[in-house]
């Protein structure tokens, strides 16, 4: 069906290789530290890099992870402490899955009930697997998929390492109309419809990445969502920016940015994010992707042992660091030390 669809790709489009899997999802949060401990307290993720918004300097951008940050397994935040709730709804991601160990549901269930911060709790079943659904304090929507996939997590004394949480199992994107967008995953990038399912008003179709188990087995899977009843996205707390895909180097980047302008679709310049280089453009659904590279990753500027440990600032911050420092919120980091003044 939508790799019949119709496509604007013509001969001279560049040739480019399929995504290998999801990079990682960025989403905004309010309050810092209720964000920092709920992801590293309760959901046992690692904090892999402190830094501030390159954007916007004055405030944090939270890296969680496993052990090193691995592509596929980081979940990021901008803590905008005055911001509203935002509304989850049409042109964005709806939903971000964790790889949950199959033999771990229990576990979790019993640990989410009993957090303050988790809302809506709820076990369903979906393409035969078991899910945890649920929202963070700030309305994010959270699942806990069960599957035996995942890289080495990250450990933590009160979560037994054969239940951590193992990556990314998959981000759900809702859309009023899905036509465009599985078009632009299954034409150009990659992607193949592995399921599909009628949900309430919705109806959810899986893609997975077509390279999924010669690049490893996470976070290769994306849902649709679609579902013209609902509101559109409004960004606030609780909201995904967007979602990033993994991409080889700058070279694969600069073919996809001349790919995805034969196909009417206007990417950003590369951005140095000093963990990566990316590129943004809106997909035909309207949500924000983002293609980032694999390298350098999050040891770059501190120690593998050390990964979040401290404010670390991109170079051109750093004669800035003193007001920066006294501009961001005062939080206290998992290991103890103190950051932030105001
Ligand atoms: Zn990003």
């Amino acid at each position: 069906m939508a790799t019949q669809a119709s496509t604007q790709v013509s001969p001279q489009t560049p040739t480019v290789q399929p995504i290998a899997a999801l990079h990682h999802v960025t989403a905004i949060a309010r309050d810092p530290q209720r964000n920092l401990d709920f992801y590293t307290e309760t959901l046992g993720l690692r904090l892999v890099k402190l830094t501030v918004n390159f954007d916007d300097p004055g405030t944090y951008h939270f890296y969680f992870g496993n052990e090193a940050g691995e592509p596929g397994t980081v979940l990021t935040f901008f803590p905008w402490a005055n911001v509203k709730r935002g509304v989850q709804g049409a042109g964005a991601v709806i939903a971000t899955a964790f790889n949950m160990p199959a033999a771990a549901l229990e576990f979790w269930w019993e640990r989410l009930k009993a957090s303050r911060d988790v809302a809506n709790l709820q076990r369903v079943t979906r393409f035969g697997s078991p899910v945890l659904t649920f929202e963070d304090h700030d309305g994010m929507r959270l699942e806990l998929i069960a599957c035996d996939e995942g890289p080495a997590p990250f450990t933590r004394d009160d979560i037994p390492p054969h239940f951590a949480l193992r990556g990314f199992h998959s981000v759900a994107l809702a859309l009023h109309r899905a036509k465009p967008t599985i078009a632009l995953l299954t034409e150009s990038m990659g992607y193949r419809i592995v399921d599909s399912a009628a949900e309430g008003t919705a109806t959810r179709t899986r893609l997975r990445a077509a390279t999924s188990g010669t690049t490893g087995t996470f976070a290769t899977y994306l849902d649709i969502l679609e579902d013209p009843t609902l509101p559109d996205n409004k960004l606030g707390a609780g909201v995904v920016h967007h979602v990033a895909f993994r991409v080889p180097d700058l070279e694969a980047q600069a073919r996809w940015q001349q790919h995805l302008a034969h196909r009417g679709l206007r990417a950003t310049p590369v951005q140095d994010r000093s963990y990566f280089q990316s590129i943004y453009f809106r997909e035909p659904g309207h949500v924000l992707f983002e293609f980032a590279t694999d390298s350098p990753g999050f040891a770059t500027d501190e120690p593998l042992a050390a990964l979040g440990g401290a404010l670390k600032l991109p170079p051109q911050y750093e004669h800035a660091r003193a007001r920066i420092e006294q501009t961001v919120p005062r939080i206290t980091l998992p290991g103890g030390s103190v950051v932030g003044h105001s």
